[in-house]
């Protein structure tokens, strides 16, 4: 979609305001399922917690995409936008033996990552089929706080505890039908990701009745022009051959599974913001957006570099600019950043905001969350509201007579 459209949009229907490209995310799924196409089973499970709009959930639906997610209220939206449960894996870390088993009642394939509730839900449900998230301690990602597989990580159970829990499957006698890892954000070296796929195979010998084997997420893309991203197309030569070789070995034609959020829709995701005020310090010229961290926090908590265009003049002469938000505390979404010349009013247009942007907003300051529009055919659909006064109080119970404190 082009910067004029988007222009469009902001008028149409306000701001601020994310707008996802339906097209984006449709070419990013054929382009991954395209990179493993010598895979006989190939199973793509979208990592909704990127992007949970039920709008986004049934595009991908549509697309014959099954559903990752990490908690019972995602999977409740997954059933709600129309997945079956068999579409649907459920990932969590860190939750309780109920939620897990109410999850699994649904019909959902449930996987584990700790020892403690293994032995539990295997001593309870030895029927049931699970598949297990095992760390391989390797180090990827892109940032400590989304870096999931080194030594101390809390997710997944160490490979280095594979006699152990081998050791529990067999006195549970339960059902292993899957082996999981997922190593992180922002995987850039392929060689790493093989590497950790070989100790995934390694684990996997260890267990006769496998179905697939899930290998997680963790792709790169680019954020700016000329960025780095992961090489799908590198991966899916390299790790197809090795796949099927092993699913030969194994005996069996096993499914592969990936489950990506980013990579399916974060280049699809522009967020529209529009310039309240610009201020000229003694250093600095500041760009002040009608929007926070409360909207787009990814700058904010992981240092996030989000490319900005000024829509409404893109010709103009460039310019450096600090692009503050209004919540009363620093906000900055970037800093000395070459904007084309920016006049108050003019939208701001942020990029990569597909993943990871609403489904972390919030409604600090007592502001509003934005509206959602998906772009499709080349027409904007509203997919969700603006918020109004009422979804503040929502919830909230007033004191039932007026109080005094002495
Ligand atoms: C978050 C998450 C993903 C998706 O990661 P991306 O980097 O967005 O692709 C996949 N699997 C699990 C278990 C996750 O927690």
């Amino acid at each position: 979609m082009q910067s004029k459209d988007l222009v469009q949009l902001a008028e149409q229907f306000g701001s601020p305001l994310y707008v996802y490209d339906a097209e984006k995310i449709q070419s990013q799924y054929n382009r991954l399922t395209k990179a493993f196409s010598k895979v006989d089973k190939l199973r793509i499970n979208y990592a909704m917690k990127a992007l949970s709009n039920i709008a986004i959930l049934q595009l991908l639906k549509e697309m014959g995409s099954g559903l990752d997610t990490v908690s019972i209220q995602e999977v409740l939206l997954g059933l709600h936008a129309g997945y079956d449960p068999e579409k649907i894996f459920y990932t969590p870390n860190g939750v309780s033996l109920e939620e897990i088993e109410e999850v699994s009642a649904m019909g959902v394939q449930i996987n584990i990552d700790n020892l403690s509730i293994l032995e539990q839900f295997g001593t309870k449900y030895p029927n049931v089929p699970v598949c297990i998230r095992i760390n391989p301690h390797v180090m990827a990602g892109g940032n400590a706080n989304i870096s999931v597989g080194h030594i101390d990580s809390k997710f997944g159970i160490s490979v280095h505890q594979l006699p152990h829990l081998v050791r529990i499957v067999e006195n549970t006698k339960m059902n292993i039908v899957g082996i999981h890892m997922h190593t992180g954000s922002d995987i850039l070296d392929i060689e790493v990701f093989l590497y950790a796929a070989e100790i995934l195979f390694d684990a996997a010998r260890n267990f006769k009745n496998l179905e697939f084997l899930d290998f997680g997420s963790g792709f790169k893309v680019p954020y700016k022009k000329d960025d780095i991203e992961t090489d799908i197309e590198e991966l899916g030569k390299k790790l197809s051959k090795r796949f099927n070789a092993f699913c030969t070995e194994y005996g069996k034609e096993l499914t592969l599974i990936f489950e990506p959020g980013k990579f399916l829709v974060s280049e699809a995701g522009f967020f529209l913001a529009k310039v309240n005020v610009v201020k000229q310090t003694t250093s600095t010229v500041f760009a002040g957006i009608d929007s926070g961290f409360n909207h787009l926090i990814r700058p904010m908590f992981y240092g996030s570099q989000h490319h900005i265009e000024n829509i409404s003049h893109p010709k103009g002469k460039e310019r450096f600019y600090s692009v503050v938000g209004y919540i009363c505390e620093t906000d900055t979404f970037a800093n000395n950043r070459k904007i084309a010349e920016i006049k108050e009013g003019d939208i701001l247009s942020f990029r990569n905001a597909g993943a990871y942007c609403f489904s972390m907003a919030s409604n600090y300051n007592s502001r509003y969350k934005p509206a959602e529009v998906l772009w499709m055919n080349g027409e904007g659909h509203l997919i969700r509201a603006h918020e109004t006064f009422e979804d503040i109080l929502k919830n909230q119970i007033p004191l039932p007579v007026a109080v005094t404190t002495s």
